[in-house]
């Protein structure tokens, strides 16, 4: 049989109390006391903002950053991220709907296709674009998204990420050469990572935001389900883990999610899709240590998102050259 199987079970009672799901924002801090379509000031804001650029630009981080939350996988490999997902930012007098992209290249298999198409989908479902940059000049990499931002009818800002790994002297021409290419865009330095110039940019956003009431309850922090966040963060562990080329020929998806015994237990049975036979003893690892330290690390994250005990059933199956199957796409999630 194909399979691989690794359970991480843990029958140990712990006395402490596990962290509840979506805890208050922690970078801004306030958690709205606001009832759903009664917001306190008659000029409440809501909007769409979009986070776009290049892979590994920080999109995903700056959104955690934003709400204050984990709720977008993160790594040091290019696009970690396959599907656009809201972080939903309350506030008392605003309800920030951020969009976390794929990043935009020039798109090569059908795997890719999808997600640069994801993305510029998100461009133009929002009331604000954020566009994320390297600190560095614009190169060849941004010649794909380029064309769209310059055509978009909407606010746009200009945020160059990862300050903290420039000198300041640096900054200044930097700031000029995206002035340069947006004049009429504010250009915001950040770092998503360490948080500095998050408030500047939370500044600039709620001028731009438009006068509206909420569009979600204001305890809602995301628009993607428990289900799917599971699956993200067993993903996210994987490609953690593994060397430069085989992340991007893995997938999770999330069989059975049962929380019938909630908060006892949550029972999670996921299955880990890789491309070729070969693959799979990499994620499995000698003796199932590799999938086993997985297992345990990406229990611990669902642990600590859904505030109840789980019981996380991994498996490893080979779906061969699932990237460029369109139903094997439709059915992980990349393709509507
Ligand atoms: P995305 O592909 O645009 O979503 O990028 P990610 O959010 O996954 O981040 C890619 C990598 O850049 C990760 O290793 C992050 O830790 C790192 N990163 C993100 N923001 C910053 C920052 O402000 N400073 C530094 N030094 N690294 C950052
Ligand atoms: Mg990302």
């Amino acid at each position: 049989m194909d399979l691989g199987l690794f359970l991480c079970h843990f029958t140990v009672k712990v006395s402490i109390s596990l962290p509840r799901i979506f805890q208050p924002p922690g970078a801004f801090g306030i958690r709205p006391e606001i009832i759903y379509n009664e917001p306190m000031t008659q000029n409440f804001k809501t909007g769409y903002i979009a986070l776009m650029g290049v892979p590994n630009v920080g999109k995903s981080t700056l959104l955690n950053r934003l709400v204050g939350e984990k709720l977008s996988i993160t790594s040091p490999k290019p696009q970690t991220t396959r599907h656009r997902l809201l972080g939903i930012l309350n506030l008392p007098e605003a309800q920030l709907l951020f969009m976390d992209t794929p990043g935009v290249i020039d798109p090569k298999g059908a795997l890719n296709e999808a997600l640069v198409q994801a993305a510029l989908t998100g461009l133009g479902e929002a009331d604000v674009v954020v566009w994320l940059v390297e600190p560095k000049p614009p190169d060849t990499r941004d010649r794909v998204l380029l064309p769209h931002l310059q055509k978009l009818n909407r606010p746009l800002i200009v945020a160059i990420n990862k300050i903290d790994l420039v000198a300041k002297p640096k900054l200044l021409p930097l700031i000029a050469a995206y002035h340069d290419l947006f004049p009429q865009a504010p250009i915001l330095p950040l770092s998503a990572l360490l948080g500095d110039g998050i408030q500047e940019l939370m500044a600039e956003l709620f001028k731009l935001l438009p006068q509206a009431p909420p569009f979600y309850p204001p305890d809602q922090e995301t628009d993607v389900s428990e289900r799917f966040l599971a699956a993200e963060f067993i993903r996210e562990r994987v490609f953690h883990h593994l060397g430069e080329e085989l992340p991007y020929s893995v997938a999770v998806l999330v069989e059975e999610f049962d929380e019938s015994r909630r908060p006892d237990l949550v029972r999670i049975r996921a299955v880990i899709y890789v491309e070729r036979t070969s693959q799979k003893g990499i994620v499995i690892g000698k003796g199932g240590r590799l999938l086993k330290v997985i297992g345990q690390e990406a229990r611990g994250e669902i642990e600590a998102l859904l505030g109840a005990h789980v019981f996380l059933e991994l498996w490893v199956k080979v779906w061969k050259n699932w990237r460029r199957d369109p139903r094997a796409l439709r059915t992980l999630g990349y393709q509507g």
